[in-house]
């Protein structure tokens, strides 16, 4: 319905259009004609006609006089424009050689006044309702042009239950959520069987999650296992430019959700209205609180038979007003994780289903490899990787389509820009000292890769991999990570005596590291067991309206110089190594000019076959 209107909209729009044009066309048109088609006579040429008696009847209009020459031929007309001087003579003169005199009101005719009189207003109007069609495009999504009258019905997206098509089969892992949600599932097939017992079933769930773990996928999965309508709507989509609007789509919607019940709303990105109410954040937006409050009155406006659930996405929990959370609201919570390894390979299963992959059992080694993914991040590896093998004209994805789709989609696509020799060089010995460093590291993750192949930001990477995800580092761990990110630097200063601005970012990240270990997670021995906030830490209020700094200056000294202590002792460490294993360090930097990418075979035979 939608799609319909804006279609006719569209056709008013292009029809005004063009009968602007086609006016303007021939209003220039008649123009043209009536002035410049007769001959331009001047002034005086034309008194001269006149006194040698070749005229006989002028026609005067404005300063313009127009006519025939005597002759009586058609078509030889003139126009001569009066001068502004008055001439006192001329009168006189055409009397005297009887010309004809008319005059012509200077005004143009009347329907072309009028047409010209409204044209300015219908381009003003055209131009106003074209930019609030734009303005309600760019914020509505485009769900529904409605253009300047059309803002306020709901722009809900209204889905039929069998147009959902994805099922729990879709989604892989998040076994807890869907034993959760099947609860749920159960609800709307059989409402009655629940109201009998005269159970309650929670009205609003809250899903809560990073990008990407498959909130709006498990939201439409729930919806398409019920069999039951999906009403969705984001919480982007309400910041309108009036305000009542977004309380008014809401009530639309749930409007029309309980006609259909059951049946599911989805309201995506809760937190950018669900945020907590009167911090003047965002501007004190009484849209927000507006559309808030509707949400929650409709909610608490549910009757028991009505078997209708909420379900809200948000990746901000932290921000979300306590009033959402009361219970009767979004009481249920499911905390949706980034996947761990074997969900990681369901997810690559699932996204593999239509890819011909020439080895199943490498989606485990993938799945490896991949520890931070997000299920999002791994369909867009898979699709890469069948990009990848497409462009290569295979008919099947192997395993080094996965590798490279990972460091793509890691890293950056490869720079083209070329590296001259020495550049080259100082490269292959920094993250030759990046890798000899983690080899000889006690707790450090296997090391996987080494490459020398400018990608993204990166003139090179030394990759390491976990085997298993993590969760938390122990302070060896740490420091020894520290120690690693110094390498490039130590084995650049070992080999050229100086080192170069390559190593910022290794500098950076270990800084932080040692900062938190100090500050916040307190493994320094002279700070104790204190945790000192860091503003830049907070994820969302930013470093200006973060909490102020409770302690001390002393305190900021203090954490200063502990940080720098850790690092020197860490940088001491790594120096050590490099000087021991200098020779290894040369076999692999050579290695590395030569090959550009060692894995941990290579290094390994490197190293031990010497
Ligand atoms: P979110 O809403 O949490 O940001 P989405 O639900 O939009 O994330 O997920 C984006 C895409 O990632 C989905 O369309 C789906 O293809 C993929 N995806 C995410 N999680 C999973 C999962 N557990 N199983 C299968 N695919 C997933
Ligand atoms: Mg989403
Ligand atoms: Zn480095």
């Amino acid at each position: 319905m939608a799609d319909s209107e804006d279609n006719r909209q569209r056709e008013a729009t292009k029809r005004a259009i063009r009968f602007t044009l086609i006016f303007l066309l021939i209003y220039t048109g008649i123009q043209y004609f009536e002035q410049s088609s007769p001959e331009l006579l001047s002034y005086s040429e034309f008194k001269n006609r006149v006194v040698a008696g070749q005229i006989k009847e002028i026609t005067i209009q404005n300063e313009t006089i127009t006519g025939g020459l005597s002759s009586g031929d058609k078509a030889s007309r003139y126009k001569v424009v009066i001068p502004s001087i008055e001439d006192a003579d001329l009168m006189p003169l055409l009397d005297d050689k009887q010309v004809v005199i008319n005059a012509k009101s200077s005004e143009l005719p009347i329907l072309v006044r009028g047409l010209l009189g409204i044209l300015p207003w219908i381009l003003i109007i055209g131009l106003f309702m074209y930019s609030s069609r734009l303005m309600a495009k760019r914020l509505g999504g485009g769900a529904a042009g409605g253009g300047m009258f059309g803002f306020s019905r709901s722009k809900a997206r209204r889905h039929e239950g069998q147009t959902i098509s994805v099922s729990y089969d879709d989604v892989a892992g998040l076994e807890q959520a869907k034993a959760d949600l099947l609860e749920i599932v159960d609800y709307l097939k059989h409402p009655q069987k629940y109201l009998d017992l005269g159970a309650k079933i929670p009205k609003g769930i809250l899903m809560m999650g990073s990008p990407g773990t498959g909130k709006t996928l498990l939201a439409k999965a729930t919806a398409g296992e019920a069999g039951v309508p999906f009403y969705s709507i984001s919480g982007s989509e309400f910041i309108e430019m009036f305000v009542g609007v977004g309380a008014s789509r809401v009530r639309d919607m749930f409007e029309q959700a309980r006609k259909d019940s059951p049946s599911i709303i989805f309201i995506d990105e809760i937190d950018s209205v669900g945020r907590v109410r009167g911090t003047g954040l965002g501007g004190g937006n009484d849209e927000r609180e507006q559309t808030l409050n509707q949400i929650l009155a409709e909610m608490d406006g549910f009757e028991p038979g009505e078997a209708v659930v909420v379900l809200a996405a948000t990746n901000r929990p932290d921000v979300l007003d306590p009033a959402l959370l009361r219970p009767g609201r979004f009481d249920r919570k499911l905390t949706l994780e980034l996947p761990q390894c074997a969900a990681r390979e369901k997810i690559l299963e699932v996204h593999t289903r239509k890819v011909p992959l020439k080895d199943k059992s490498c989606l485990k080694d993938i799945a490896n490899r991949t520890v931070g993914f997000s299920g999002a991040d791994l369909e867009n590896l898979v699709n890469e990787a069948a990009l990848h093998a497409a462009s290569n004209d295979k008919k099947q994805v192997v395993p080094e389509d996965f590798e490279y789709a990972r460091d793509k989609v890691i890293l950056g696509s490869v720079r083209e820009d070329m590296l001259n020799d020495e550049e080259r060089k100082r490269v292959a010995y920094h993250e030759a000292g990046h890798a000899l460093t983690a080899l000889h590291m006690e707790h450090s993750d296997r090391l996987r890769k080494v490459s020398i192949i400018p990608r993204g930001r990166a003139l090179g990477v030394t990759e390491q991999m976990p085997d298993e995800d993590r969760h938390n580092f122990t302070q060896d761990y740490l420091e020894e990570r520290i120690s690693i990110l110094l390498g490039g630097r130590c084995a650049e200063r070992k080999i050229f005596g100086v080192v170069s601005s390559g190593a910022s970012d290794d500098l950076k990240q270990a800084t932080q590291l040692a900062r938190r270990m100090v500050a916040q997670w307190g493994m320094s021995d002279a700070m104790g067991p204190v945790s000192f906030p860091q503003s830049e830490d907070h994820p969302f209020l930013g470093r200006e309206m973060a909490e102020p700094r409770n302690f001390s200056e002393q305190t900021l000294t203090q954490i200063d110089r502990e940080v720098t202590g850790l690092l020197s002792r860490c940088e001491a460490i790594t120096e050590e190594v490099i000087e021991k294993y200098k020779a290894d360090l040369n076999k692999l930097a050579e290695a590395l000019l030569e090959r550009e990418t060692l894995d941990e075979e290579s290094i390994k035979q490197l190293l031990h076959n010497a």
